[in-house]
């Protein structure tokens, strides 16, 4: 990209990648259900705060527990972040037998926790590192 913006210093560039993993590689705070548990765990990775509506408005939500929480040091669990969301019903479990690729993005699912809160704008819009680094110099990934 440096290269790029010094031969082209009035253009933004449109930068195109295949699918190899590691372009899909993810920062390390990334919102991804994967990491998560279904209760509340002790953890000292941080997971970057994530956001959803309720009744038109937009609410931030930690996923790791703020330093000053009673809870600080640990991290919510799927059930948590759903019944904060009113999403859960406690009979969920945490990951149904269904792959990925049979959960539509478009139709909301409440087979499990994983899917129901991968489907969750927050999660779905989680870019990869190299699209935050392209994004963030202004250009087109
Ligand atoms: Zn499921």
């Amino acid at each position: 990209m440096e290269i790029f913006e010094k031969l082209h210093p009035e253009c933004i560039g449109l930068f195109c990648f295949d699918q190899s993993s590691n372009h899909q590689a993810l920062p390390p705070d990334a919102l991804v259900v994967r990491k998560l548990t279904l209760k509340d765990k002790m953890s000292k990775e941080t997971i970057k705060p994530g956001y959803f509506e309720l009744d038109g408005r937009r609410f931030i939500q930690d996923i790791s527990y703020p330093e000053g929480h009673a809870k600080y040091g640990w991290q919510k669990g799927m059930r948590t972040i759903l019944q904060e969301r009113h999403l859960s019903r406690d009979d969920l479990p945490r990951l149904c037998k269904k792959k990925a690729a049979e959960i539509n993005p478009c139709e909301p699912t409440k087979c499990c926790a994983a899917h129901l809160l991968s489907q969750q704008p927050d999660f779905c819009s989680q870019q990869s590192r190299l699209e935050i680094a392209v994004r963030s110099r202004g250009h087109l990934f």
